[in-house]
Formats: structure tokens, sequence, C-alpha cells
């Protein structure tokens, strides 16, 4: 018996509780991890409290990212014992996820653990770092020098925002950390590498085609309007590297940075992204991210403060990247 976060529905309802799942019950896969570390993302929000429609096939138990030790494996890539980390590929949301004891998936889904790397690490980071990394990626592939102005980030104060604010500033970029939360998030900002912090509100509203030219490049974790407006405002030649909808799926914008300005938009998706792009992802994060990160930008909770947190995070009270150990 292991113990799981489990997700059921009833009456159309999601509830969440934690209970016990037997190895028989496990989802097929040929790799079996011990799991010691998940972590909590927007997604796991969506899914756990049924705000969004991530979850179809109850029960459930959800958790995007896992990081543990390999109990048994079929394939010959995974030995027992080895160290792997889980993101994307619809797990905890097709397929039983990380917030559990042990989980069985695919062995095609794992990356295998970097080096300098641990399990407790790679949730700090997880999903929500993997994919400010190759955001940031996506800015250095397009030859955005760090001279040229200042890198607009986003949500600045959630898992994408605060973790793309560091490694951003670990590479030499001036970062503008944009935030709903300034007062209360003004000085981790800071200590996390952003040179400004601007208010949310500044670009929360409706925004004109063209407006003045300000950020070189843009990490976008929100969506609706605030990108829209981040859009009217970057250089020429510039690129937004988007991934999120925190603030909304909408795109109110115009065609104008597009063809006025040859500004270029860079989706980023983590939950397919090929594995050689991944390792290089987590090679460049093992390379860039100080141990000052993990103590600054993290909290740690039990299984059992996961329903609590997953209602938080959908409100944009949380801050930084939350570690579940399991
Ligand atoms: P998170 O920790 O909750 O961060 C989101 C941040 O956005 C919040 O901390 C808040 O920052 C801001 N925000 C919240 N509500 C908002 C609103 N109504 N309007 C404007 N801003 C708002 O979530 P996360 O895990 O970093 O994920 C962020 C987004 O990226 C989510 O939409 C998630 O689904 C997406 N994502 C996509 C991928 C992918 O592969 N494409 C991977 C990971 C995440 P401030 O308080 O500082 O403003």
């Amino acid at each position: 018996m292991y113990t799981a976060l489990i997700l059921e529905q009833h009456d159309g309802k999601t509830q969440a509780s934690i209970g016990n799942i037997t190895d028989a019950q496990l989802p097929a896969g040929n790799v079996t991890v011990k799991v010691s570390h998940s972590s909590l993302n927007y997604k796991d929000g969506l899914a756990i409290t049924g705000t969004g429609k991530i979850i179809r096939q109850f029960p459930m138990v959800p958790g995007i990212d896992f990081a543990g030790e390999v109990l048994s494996s079929a394939d010959k890539r995974y030995q027992v014992g080895d160290k792997v980390i889980l993101t994307g590929w619809g797990v905890g949301e097709t397929h039983w996820g990380g917030m559990a004891e042990v989980a069985r998936v695919d062995a095609d889904w794992l990356v295998p653990m970097p080096a300098n790397c641990d399990a407790a690490k790679a949730m700090m980071i997880g999903t929500a770092g993997l994919t400010a990394m190759l955001c940031v990626q996506a800015i250095l592939d397009a030859n955005i020098p760090t001279d040229t102005g200042e890198i607009l980030v986003t949500g600045a104060s959630g898992g994408v925002g605060s973790t793309a604010v560091r490694l951003l500033s670990q590479l030499g970029y001036q970062v503008c950390a944009s935030s709903g939360r300034v007062e209360q998030n003004h000085q981790l900002l800071t200590q996390l590498g952003a040179t400004s912090v601007i208010e949310r509100a500044e670009l929360d509203r409706p925004a004109k085609p063209l407006e003045k030219q300000r950020w070189a490049a843009v990490v976008d974790s929100v969506g609706n309007q605030v990108l829209a407006t981040a859009l009217s405002q970057i250089h020429y030649g510039g690129v937004a590297a988007i991934c999120g909808l925190a603030g909304g799926a909408a795109l109110p914008t115009t065609v104008m940075p597009f063809i006025l300005r040859g500004v270029n938009l860079l989706g980023i998706d983590s939950v397919n992204c090929p594995l050689p792009r991944r390792q290089q992802a987590w090679q460049s994060l093992m390379q860039l991210l100080p141990d000052s990160f993990y103590q600054q930008a993290c909290t740690t909770i039990e299984l059992a403060q996961v329903p609590e947190y997953a209602a938080r995070i959908i409100k944009g009270e949380v801050t930084g990247r939350t570690l579940v150990k399991l």
C-alpha cells in the first residue's frame, strides 16, 4: 500500500483526499519509481480544485512532475536505484502522477537525474522551472544581446516567473519583474536579480497597437491583456517567449508589433518537449541556478497540505515554487 493524494468526482465536483493505492492499481508502464518529491504547479492547482478541465478520468492521482529512485524497470536504459525526474507527458492529467509514494510510467518520459542535482532540487525547479529555462533558451536562440535593454518577466512572483528572473539575471540580462504583488514581493524579486519591478496594473489594461518601445524581450506566463500590452512595447526585432495563461487564455492584440516591428512570438511547451532539449535544459539549470535560489524561492509542504496550496495557487497567492515531500 502506498499513500497518495486521490482525486474523485462527486456530483460534478472534484474532491481531493489522502488515501492508499496498491501496486495492482498502478497504471501501465515499464518503470516503477519510488517518488520522494513532487511539486505544485499552476496546472496541478487547476486539476486538484477542478477549476480547469484538466482531468477527465477519475479516480486520478495528480502531480504533473516528480523525482525519485527506480524500484523496478523493464527498460534497458534504467536500472534499480537510478535517480530520475519526470515532468509532463500528461502524467497527473491522463496517467496517475507524482503525488503518491510510487508511480509507474513509460521509460520514454523519464530524464536521468543530471549531475549536481538531487530529487529535492529537481522538484524545487520542477515543471515551472524547466519551462522558465525553455523560455530563456528561446531568447538566447533568438540572439537577444544582454546590452539591448530590459527583459520583461510577467507573473514574476510565480514559479515560472521567479525562476526566469533568476536565470536571466544570471546570464547578465537586465530584468524587469512585473507583479501584482509588488509590495509583498519586491525584496524577493530584487534578490532574485530583477533590476526593476513594476506593478502588473501598468500592463493589465487595454493596449494601443504600438506603444513606446521598452523591452528587448519578454517571458510571459500570464497571457491576456498583460501580454498584449507587453507585445506592443517590444523593441524592433525583439521576441516574446510565452508559456502560460495565469491571467487568461485570451490575447487581445493586433498584428502591428509583428508586421511593423518584426516582433516574434515564441510559443513554449514543456509537456511534450523532446528528450534531448529537456536534458540540455536541465544541464543549463544546474549550471545557472545558484544555491541561494533554492532557499529564496521555495516553500516545502507535506502531501496533506496540497489541497490548501492548490486553492491558493489558483488565487495567485503562492510565491515562488512549492516542493511537495512524499
Ligand atoms: P504560478 O506559480 O501560480 O505563477 C503565476 C503567476 O502569475 C502568479 O504568481 C502571479 O504573479 C501571476 N498571476 C496570477 N493570477 C493572475 C491574474 N489573474 N492576472 C495576471 N497575473 C496573474 O504558476 P506557474 O506554475 O508559474 O505557471 C504559470 C503559468 O504558466 C500557468 O498558466 C501554467 O499553466 C503555465 N505553464 C505552462 C507550461 C507549458 O509547458 N507551456 C509549463 C508550466 C507552466 P504576480 O503575483 O507576481 O503577478
